[in-house]
């Protein structure tokens, strides 16, 4: 146990709501879920599900009929070609992460994971007795992988490369010839990927994000980790799944059967719903989120010591805020604490998000302007902050 991490997003809304205990406004901009609410006519399948009696234990795996149209969607948008035997439906995105990772390292294996990056990777690499290889991402290179450092971190004790695109905290996504290359550099070694697309909705560029799983022989070494927690704005309902070679569809249902059964019978249901019904909910949502991307990466750029490029994907905004003379984490303390805006120190996405603060735009556009107020105001002081004192 005193290996494993944890996810700091949640601490610093802790933070957040204790100094909202005390009568301080806060603008939350730490979060990393959709603020809109779950669109109705899911909400309604659920109810209906409910009232059906989709109440009880179903196939661990997950009923076929979801697992149908996860595979008929992943093979759409993916060009791939994958069936519902490939598909494991689980209690949101983060179990295939943890799954797959138990039913895949040894001891010693050595795990390529993108650092900035979401936190759990490294969690689980260092419980499981791996070793993590971090692979930085640079601003630079639009926060993408740099190709030359991949190479060079690939040994022969390398069993597991993880991708995320777009990606968190970045909001990067991997441009498709760089995937073309990592899977070039791949195609010929006993590794695995675990290609993190749990953001594979919301991108602002014209062609859906690149999956490394449709190139060339990476299909059978891809484990694509997916789910409905951002697409449809259903973080609470924990439903995700993985699509995968069959042999670990099998380890993956044994792990369920050991610790979950199956992921709930209604849930599932919606999520049938979610797939098989009206996407126009989601496109307004990406819509929306390009709007508030714009308007605050545009005014992170006017605060002093501020630098911000603007993210071709997911909901976050990486901001280098270098130039003010802090550290990243007195930059967040004082926003939190001076400006009442909580944003998430970059370190905590690990040593090479140093220098940056994530700010999730999943903020309506008035929020966001508030909060760009907020940070202008306190900017004018960043050389003697009352918390960096
Ligand atoms: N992967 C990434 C990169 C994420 O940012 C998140 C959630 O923040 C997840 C996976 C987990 O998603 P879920 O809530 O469906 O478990």
């Amino acid at each position: 146990m005193s290996r494993i991490g944890v996810e700091s997003a949640f601490e610093v809304l802790v933070r957040a709501r204790a100094l909202e205990a005390q009568g301080r406004n806060i603008v939350h901009l730490e979060l990393g879920e959709p603020d809109f609410p779950t669109p109705p006519h899911i909400v309604e399948a659920a109810k209906k599900a409910l009232d059906e009696g989709w109440t009880h234990y179903g196939p661990t795996a997950g009923l076929p009929e979801l697992r149908e149209a996860i595979a008929e969607r992943v093979s759409r948008t993916r060009g791939i070609s994958v069936g519902p035997q490939n598909v494991s439906v689980v209690p949101g995105g983060k179990p295939i992460m943890f799954f797959a990772l138990m039913a895949l390292l040894e001891p010693d294996d050595e795990v390529i994971y993108p650092n900035p990056g979401f936190p759990i990777y490294e969690s689980m690499i260092r419980y499981l007795g791996a070793r993590p290889v971090p692979l930085p991402l640079e601003e630079r290179r639009n926060f993408s992988f740099d190709l030359d450092r991949f190479r060079d971190s690939l040994t022969d004790r390398t069993k597991l490369v993880i991708m995320n695109s777009p990606q968190n905290p970045t909001g990067g996504v991997i441009p498709a010839e760089d995937i073309g290359q990592i899977a070039g550099m791949l195609r010929e070694r006993d590794v695995m990927v675990l290609s993190d697309e749990i953001y594979s909705d919301i991108f602002y560029g014209d062609s859906a994000p690149a999956s490394v799983s449709r190139c060339p022989g990476m299909l059978e070494k891809t484990i694509i980790l997916d789910g409905f927690s951002k697409s449809y704005a259903m973080t609470g309902w924990r439903l995700g799944y993985g699509v995968m070679p069959v042999w670990l569809v099998e380890a993956i249902t044994k792990l369920m059967v050991n610790s979950n059964s199956c992921t709930a019978s209604f849930t599932q249901r919606a999520g049938l719903a979610a797939l098989r019904g009206p996407q126009d909910a989601v496109t307004a949502m990406v819509k929306e989120f390009r709007r508030r991307r714009d308007a605050l990466c545009d005014g992170l750029n006017q605060v002093p010591g501020m630098r911000c490029s603007i993210p071709d994907g997911a909901f976050y905004a990486f901001a280098n805020v270098q130039g003010t003379g802090m550290t990243s984490k007195q930059v967040a303390d004082v926003l939190l604490q001076e400006a009442g805006v909580a944003g998430v120190d970059g370190a905590y996405f690990g040593q090479y998000g140093q220098g940056y603060v994530r700010f999730s735009y999943a903020n309506s556009l008035a929020s966001i302007a508030e909060a760009l107020d907020r940070i202008k105001r306190v900017s004018v002081h960043w050389d003697n902050p009352v918390a960096s004192r």
